[in-house]
């Protein structure tokens, strides 16, 4: 017989994609629910129905204050437990998150939109990284040396301090926990920043934390847009900051933290090419390359947007174009984030039209029945040139631009061309292209017939170019030790 162990404040009840409204998000602050000390708050929307789940603290600088002063409270104690101890904390956090998983990946999926296979997906992978957290107390035991008689020179691993974390819509739960788990394992404590339009997935995660064991004040949350971000990013308490967004955001963020001392690593926006030659593997090419566009309605990181064709390659388009006319909206495919959203990327496909490029499967002005909300369906845009809108910016919905070229060296060097540099693939049979190919790509996670080549643990996560800023990695910088110590 199962026995629940963790009765959350806030159970959400929905078992099924129907509207169901939620309550309101508060902060979180010294493991306490707290709303904006203003009492603002802003609507979060259910983006598969349009409507409105519940409403969101809207916070301002006194509200970070308040978290920073109790996560600074909560550091001395929480720094001189030992590691082991503190790794305890996230084994229990898996086995709670694991217990609750429909529930979780439920909310994942009225909060963010992604269908509920998608947002399991997002809790599971979550919990991948709690185990990685769990892990670190076998390979952080630092080092030391009898340097002379009586003398040894000793390399501990320290915490840097209070650390801040502000994340995007798109995985309101993994995303917190790319940095969560080392960040609290070595010894910090953290204010998060969630996005507006996703808080919920945070508000649960801290009261699953404290559940797990960890004691008050260490993890706090606090809501907002803006001024919560750049009252971190200017707080002088705070040590260390990661961030993940767009580039836009992430460049800000990066000149704004740095410039007040702070220890910061932002992941920014992309625009991924999967480069395909005419020796690719016609059902794994297709199936890979339609699952990676159209996956999250396109709103990861890591989605394709961009198939370089590469002579003739048309048996895979043309199976591509089965596939996506295939998925079933609504139930494969989830909904866009928002109205705004919707817009900018049925412009994007407009303006290739208008430009001459041949839109192969249209989402534009997608219904989906008994679901009122944001929704563009899964799009083929067909003979784009290099140059144009659809082939450069980050357009963040279910949307492939087919760029076509002759030889393989003008796909790597559209690849190359693009100031981002998040993922690349190249699919082929031929190891000697494969290497050719991701030798000469510009982008941090490259793959070889993968879609979404996402390194997993111990591995660490992260693109080049304008889509990252700052040095280390997003699961070590707001989190691992500050400067080596001898004595
Ligand atoms: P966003 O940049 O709009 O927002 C991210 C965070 O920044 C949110 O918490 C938001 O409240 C805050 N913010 C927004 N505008 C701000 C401003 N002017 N000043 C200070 N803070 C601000 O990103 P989003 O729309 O939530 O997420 C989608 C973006 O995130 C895409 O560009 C996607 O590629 C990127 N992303 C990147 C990675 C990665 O690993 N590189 C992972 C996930 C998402």
């Amino acid at each position: 017989m199962s026995k629940k162990t963790y009765q959350s404040a806030f159970p959400f009840s929905a078992r099924s994609y129907d509207m169901t409204p939620y309550v309101d998000c508060p902060n979180w602050i010294n493991g306490e629910a707290r709303g904006a000390q203003s009492g603002a708050q802003e609507p979060v929307l259910n983006p598969r129905h349009a409507a409105e789940l519940g409403r969101v603290a809207w916070s301002g600088y006194a509200d970070v204050d308040a978290a920073v002063a109790a996560a600074r409270a909560a550091l001395p104690g929480w720094r001189d437990t030992p590691m082991k101890e503190r790794a305890q904390v996230l084994y229990r956090l898996k086995s709670l998150m694991e217990e609750h998983l429909e529930e979780l990946s439920w909310l994942v999926s009225h909060e963010n939109g992604k269908t509920f296979e998608e947002s399991k997906a997002e809790v599971l992978k979550g919990v991948e990284c709690a185990e990685y957290g769990a892990s670190l107390p076998n390979i952080a035991q630092g080092e030391q040396l009898d340097v002379s008689r009586g003398i040894n020179c000793e390399v501990t691993h320290e915490p840097v301090g209070v650390c801040a974390g502000v994340v995007p819509f798109n995985f309101p739960t993994m995303v917190p926990l790319w940095m969560l788990p080392q960040a609290l394992v070595a010894g910090n404590t953290f204010v998060l920043k969630p996005s507006e339009q996703v808080p919920y997935g945070a508000l649960r995660l801290a009261e699953l934390f404290e559940a797990a064991g960890l004691p008050k004040g260490v993890l706090n949350v606090v809501n907002g847009g803006r001024e919560v971000v750049e009252a971190l990013c200017d707080h002088p308490d705070i040590k260390a900051l990661g961030f993940v967004g767009s580039t836009k955001v992430a460049r800000l963020v990066y000149e704004r933290a740095s410039k007040a001392g702070k220890k910061v690593v932002c992941l920014g926006g992309a625009k991924n090419h999967l480069v395909v030659v005419p020796d690719a593997e016609l059902a794994l090419t297709a199936d890979t390359v339609v699952a990676s566009s159209y996956g999250c309605a396109g709103q990861r990181c890591m989605a394709a947007s961009v198939m370089v064709a590469v002579g003739d390659v048309q048996r895979i388009i043309d199976r591509v174009v089965e596939k996506a006319k295939a998925i079933r909206l609504g139930q494969d495919v989830g909904p866009i984030t928002n109205a705004a959203s919707v817009a900018r990327i049925e412009r994007y496909i407009s303006e290739a039209e208008a430009a001459g490029a041949r839109v192969l499967v249209d989402g534009r002005g997608a219904k989906v029945a008994g679901a009122g909300g944001y929704w563009v369906g899964p799009t083929v845009i067909d003979g784009v040139s290099p140059g144009a809108p659809a082939a450069c910016d980050e357009i963040f919905g279910p949307v492939l631009s087919i760029v076509r070229v002759k030889t393989l060296d003008e796909a790597i060097a559209i690849e190359n061309a693009s100031p981002y540099g998040n993922a690349a693939a190249i699919f082929t049979t031929s190891g000697a292209v494969a290497r050719y190919a991701t030798e000469r790509f510009s982008a941090g996670m490259c793959g070889v017939n993968i879609g979404v080549p996402v390194p997993r643990e111990p591995f660490a996560f992260g693109g080049w170019n304008d889509s990252k800023f700052g040095h280390g990695d997003i699961t070590m910088t707001a989190s691992a030790s500050g400067p080596a110590r001898a004595r």
